[in-house]
């Protein structure tokens, strides 16, 4: 079984995905931190991640290590992966990877959690159930500003504000699978959800998905 998730930044697709994961005994694949170990890679490399040169590279040449790297869930990684995630060259690059992931899952697991911008758009049109995965910027943000606060940093709300609205406004716009909900996705709107009624409605969905009355 494929779970394909998508949603802007910190709507809450990573902790729902890990949450299924284990429910289920699924592999995940977090496929933004791909996009971020690209945007990470040419950051280190002195480059400019709207280059279409130095993010074909990065991509075309993933270094796995990257994705335990303590930068990879810093602003300026988020920023410049949302960059190179705008090059067709990078998308293409990237795409074996994630359709071998959801094939043949790690470890022989059952089924498999994708979460993303065009899981079930792009990656996993196919997927058994899709997710859709949003909160209004405002949320959003104010998830971010505690995340920060937690590890110690001292954020500026209205930076944060920014750059979620700059993120979801390059996501959506790109000509190259823009982030948009597929149309058999499940929308979950999780402004004012916590994340256990997201998980017991998602999970609902799935096990009948699994065994159909
Ligand atoms: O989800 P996360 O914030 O880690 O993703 C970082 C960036 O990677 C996103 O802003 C988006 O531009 C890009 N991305 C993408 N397609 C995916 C996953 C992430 O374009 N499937």
């Amino acid at each position: 079984m494929i779970i394909a998730i998508d949603g802007p930044a910190a709507a809450g697709k990573g902790t729902l995905a890990r949450r299924l994961a284990d429910e289920f005994g699924f592999a995940y694949l977090d496929t933004g931190a791909l996009y971020r170990a690209v945007g990470l890679s040419v950051l280190r490399a002195g480059g400019n991640p709207a280059d279409a040169g130095a993010a074909e590279v990065a991509s075309a040449t993933l270094d796995l290590a990257l994705l335990s790297d303590p930068d990879l869930r810093a602003e300026d990684t988020g920023n410049a992966a949302s960059k190179v995630a705008a090059l067709p060259v990078v998308r293409s690059n990237l795409l074996d990877f994630q359709r071998n992931f959801a094939a043949s899952p790690p470890g022989g697991a059952a089924g498999t959690v994708l979460d993303g911008r065009d899981i079930g758009t792009v990656v996993c049109p196919d997927a058994d159930v899709k997710f859709f995965v949003t909160a209004s910027a405002e949320v959003r943000a104010k998830r971010r500003f505690r995340e920060l606060e937690e590890r110690g940093i001292e954020p500026d709300f209205r930076v944060i504000l920014a750059d979620v609205r700059e993120r979801d406004e390059r996501d959506m716009n790109r000509k190259d699978a823009p982030l948009r909900p597929a149309e058999d996705a499940l929308l979950l709107d999780t402004s004012n959800l916590d994340i256990d009624a997201v998980f017991l409605r998602a999970a609902a969905l799935v096990r009948e998905s699994l065994s159909p009355q």
